[in-house]
């Protein structure tokens, strides 16, 4: 396969363009480098098989010409982290909604595979857990800015599915559950990274509410290999499949396993919601994916348990902490 990887500089991105690399085929990858970084994809820099474009899935003009060239499409680029949807929302909004768009136009120009990843927020603040792909979408106020990232990729999935209906574009979506490995950025948010990133340094482990909300945490490579798996597949086009990992902890028990495990002296302190995000601020209290589907359709099992995931985690972290020291 020719590969095309939107937002393949990203953490899940460049994951997966290894995992594609490793499995013979050639990737492109375009990326704005807006939350996405060099530093992941440096090391296929003389791989024969690899090309980057550092431009914008906005940009027709280079995407027409990407899109031509490949097989399948994998369309990654999006928003990332609870922290930007909340202080970002034009910009989370638009960059997913006008950037799919343009690749299912384009798409449908050459008539391209396209799996489309998208998310657990779909589900938003339904409590009935595990969520199955057709679950109902139970979401608050537009006036509460996190139910924007849902709303922006369910008009993603509309789009990818109504492409499908009406023109046969072979489309496929995936939702995504809390995903986590080496080069995730806390930056943006995302829990384990922080956790772990503060417990190296012994610095407090922030959990946000009364850390009994709980979270499924699946490895990178779990995913990127299901979705290797699911574009060399011609008969899931129209189809939606969760993919994650079910193991449930909460927050709490989170924070208190990366102390064990980095062997930290942090202190887990907890801070309110409004502190964190925003005034009114609505969390889910629980996700589980129900992965029934996909282990039907591809025989997936995650294989990675979250004790590993922390200690990949931390070794990643130290390593970059040494080389930011050392430049
Ligand atoms: N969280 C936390 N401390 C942090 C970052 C996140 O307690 O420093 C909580 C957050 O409120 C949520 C959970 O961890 O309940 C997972 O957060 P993340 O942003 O990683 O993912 P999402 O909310 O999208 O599942």
């Amino acid at each position: 396969m020719r590969a095309l990887v939107t937002g393949g500089a990203g953490f899940i991105g460049s994951h997966l363009a290894d995992a594609l690399i490793r499995h013979g085929h050639r990737v492109t990858i375009i990326d704005d480098l807006s939350t996405g970084k060099l530093a992941n994809i440096a090391h296929h820099e003389a791989e024969p098989r690899f090309q980057f474009a550092i431009e914008t899935v906005m940009n027709e003009t280079v995407m027409d010409r990407l899109v031509s060239e490949c097989d399948v499409i994998f369309h990654l680029a999006a928003a990332v982290g609870v922290e930007l949807i909340v202080s970002r929302p034009v910009e989370v909004i638009e960059r997913c909604v006008l950037a799919t768009d343009v690749v299912l136009h384009i798409a449908n120009r050459y008539r391209k595979r396209v799996l489309l990843t998208s998310t657990s927020e779909i589900y938003g603040k339904n409590t009935k857990v595990p969520f199955s792909e057709d679950a109902d979408r139970i979401l608050g106020p537009t006036t509460k800015s996190r139910w924007s990232y849902s709303c922006s990729k369910a008009i993603d999935e509309f789009l990818a599915l109504a492409f499908h209906k009406e023109n046969g574009l072979p489309t496929v979506i995936v939702r995504l559950f809390n995903t986590i490995g080496p080069r995730q950025s806390g930056q943006y948010g995302m829990v384990v990274p922080r956790f772990v990133g503060a417990a190296i340094r012994d610095q407090p482990i922030t959990v946000y509410g009364d850390g009994t909300q709980s979270r499924c945490f699946c490895h990178v490579l779990d995913v990127v290999d299901a979705l290797v798996v699911l574009a060399e597949r011609s008969d899931v086009a129209g189809q939606v499949f969760n993919l994650g990992n079910d193991q449930e902890i909460t927050i709490l028990a989170l924070a208190e396993r990366v102390k064990a495990i980095t062997g930290s002296r942090s202190e887990i302190v907890k801070i309110p919601y409004s502190e964190a995000y925003e005034v009114g601020f609505e969390d889910m209290s629980r996700r589980v994916p129900d992965l029934s589907k996909i282990r039907a359709y591809i025989g997936y099992t995650p294989r990675f348990q979250l004790d590993q995931m922390i200690r990949e985690i931390q070794e990643f972290l130290v390593a970059r902490q040494r080389e930011q020291a050392g430049s």
